[in-house]
């Protein structure tokens, strides 16, 4: 015997051996009821869900946001109400273009993706190391993407695709002398800045807005690569950036960055524009120091390594439509795309519930009426309440968390149409149109079908009925009453020729 854990198989059953298949004698074929071992092969098969197209090879781990300023006036977000909390978070770090085996070292624009457990619900920052990409408009983003991944028939990077693009796209050249810059490669994860790229929008509890841009600066200070010193980092190793994250977290260096905004009140996009010739929501644009500066908000360390990769930080999703009470989005084009891009990306790669799985689950409860589908493990739902409106206490709305409307929502809204329209007229005409025999009929169907249903909820439907007209709601009653006679009649000859048959 030992103290260690016993190896079961994936039901939980002990396994008697995990050495020597079930064969037929020594030398004899493999038997089809070793089914463990049919388990575990097919288990190996599927391994690996899917790559992203994009930000395939990436580093993460958790920490710990703590706010160190009050904001409170441009954001009610529970995550800076107070100075001094603190949040759990993951940052993953990625390279764009390559694919998971890529070298980490190479010239590309890192991914800085930030996902923050607050107390009502995950905030996620889905950035890059730089203030700005290399297009405006969700239209461009596949074809761009097609230009930095492989050339279909020679199957290698194209030089040629990327230029010809970029040529014929001159809203890419901040972005480009971004990466081609002396910061185009960070030695590690920890020696870049993040930003939110995007501007976002924060309200406060009054229902003020504000546009935001959200900076994320190293605290160990911007270290680069050369091409030289990458080429020879890359011929030694691959993995340079996970064995440096890794390594130092695992050595109590924990990386920091500091926390800052910018934020612009809400009417002066327009002044931003006219001044500056840029919009304020062009992704391919910053927004210069000197007009907006940097507000400081916190603090983040990364201070603990996933125990396993594939769980922690492979499966971790993403999505700048996480934003949380407090927080909102802009009318920048190429967030409004990924809005939908990215949670339509994590429902492909990893399955309609990955926000189920503990990495992206959030730390505050969670409560809807999305059912079934692939592996729904964790999802509590009263039974009775499996649809919304319901009676039997499911989950309700909280229209306090309604965001305000902002300058460029025109008439976008969530309007309420159903208690101004007259639903009552036209069932009037229609049963004013049947005669005396099909509203009988009516009746009895209507009685016949609300069986069973509790008191409370024939009681309202029979509230409308009586609002389309008198003789509905009577004709109903009258049925339901005919119906419960007969139910009594019927229950009671039955006890009777129960009573005879003894
Ligand atoms: P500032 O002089 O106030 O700031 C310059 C900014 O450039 C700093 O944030 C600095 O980051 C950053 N920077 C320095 N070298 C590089 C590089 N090789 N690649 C990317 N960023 C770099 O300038 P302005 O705000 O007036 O903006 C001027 C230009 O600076 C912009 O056009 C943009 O290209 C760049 N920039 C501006 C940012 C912004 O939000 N305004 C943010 C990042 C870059 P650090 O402080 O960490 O050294």
């Amino acid at each position: 015997m030992t103290d260690r854990p016993r190896l079961t198989t994936t039901a939980g059953a002990p396994l008697s051996s995990n050495q020597n298949s079930k064969t037929v004698g020594r030398n004899g074929p493999v038997l089809l009821e070793d089914y463990q071992l049919i388990e575990k092969l097919a288990h190996q098969n599927r391994e690996r869900v899917p790559e992203r197209v994009v930000h395939a090879k990436g580093w993460g781990a958790f920490g710990t946001l703590t706010v160190t300023e009050d904001i409170t006036r441009y954001s009610r977000a529970k995550v800076f109400a107070k100075v001094g909390g603190k949040t759990e978070m993951l940052a993953r770090f990625s390279t764009v273009a390559g694919e998971q085996g890529a070298a980490d070292a190479e010239r590309d624009v890192r991914g800085f993706s930030l996902k923050f457990y607050t107390e009502e619900g995950n905030w996620d920052v889905v950035g890059n190391n730089t203030p700005v990409f290399f297009v405006a408009d969700p239209y461009k983003f596949p074809d761009f993407i097609h230009t930095q991944k492989r050339h279909p028939r020679t199957n290698l990077r194209s030089a040629t695709a990327m230029w010809d693009f970029w040529s014929l796209c001159p809203e890419s050249l901040h972005q480009i002398t971004i990466l081609m810059s002396d910061r185009g490669i960070p030695v590690d994860p920890s020696r870049m800045n993040g930003y939110g790229s995007h501007t976002f929008s924060f309200w406060n509890d009054g229902g003020e807005r504000f546009w935001v841009k959200f900076h994320f600066k190293t605290k160990q200070g911007h270290k680069t690569f050369t091409n030289e010193e990458a080429e020879k980092v890359i011929a030694k190793s691959r993995e340079s950036y996970q064995e440096a994250l890794y390594g130092m977290i695992e050595a109590g260096h924990f990386p920091k960055w500091d926390f800052f905004v910018q934020v612009m009140p809400e009417m002066e996009a327009e002044d931003f524009e006219k001044k500056t010739g840029w919009s304020a929501f062009d992704l391919t644009k910053v927004w210069p120091h000197g007009m907006y500066p940097l507000i400081k908000v916190g603090e983040f360390e990364l201070n603990r390594n996933p125990d396993n990769y594939f769980t922690d930080i492979e499966q971790s999703a993403f999505n700048p439509s996480n934003v949380v009470p407090g927080i909102g989005f802009s009318p920048d084009k190429m967030l409004q795309g990924r809005l939908f891009s990215y949670p339509d990306a994590h429902r492909y790669r990893i399955g309609v519930h990955y926000e189920s799985l503990e990495v992206n689950k959030p730390r505050s409860p969670v409560n809807h009426y999305n059912r079934d589908g692939s592996m729904p493990f964790g999802l509590r739902t009263n039974p009775d309440a499996y649809y919304e409106p319901n009676s039997f206490g499911g989950p309700v709305e909280d229209p306090s968390v309604e965001e305000p409307p902002h300058r460029y929502s025109g008439q976008v809204g969530r309007y309420e149409y159903r208690g101004e329209a007259d639903h009552y007229s036209q069932p009037r005409a229609l049963f004013e149109m049947f005669d005396d025999a099909h509203k009988e009929r009516l009746f009895k169907t209507i009685a016949g079908a609300m069986q069973g249903v509790p008191q409370f909820i024939v009681d309202r439907q029979l509230g409308h009925f009586d609002k389309v007209h008198a003789d509905y709601g009577a004709g109903i009653r009258r049925a339901l009453a005919a119906q419960q006679r007969d139910d009594a009649q019927a229950s009671l000859t039955t006890s009777h020729s129960a009573e005879a048959a003894e």
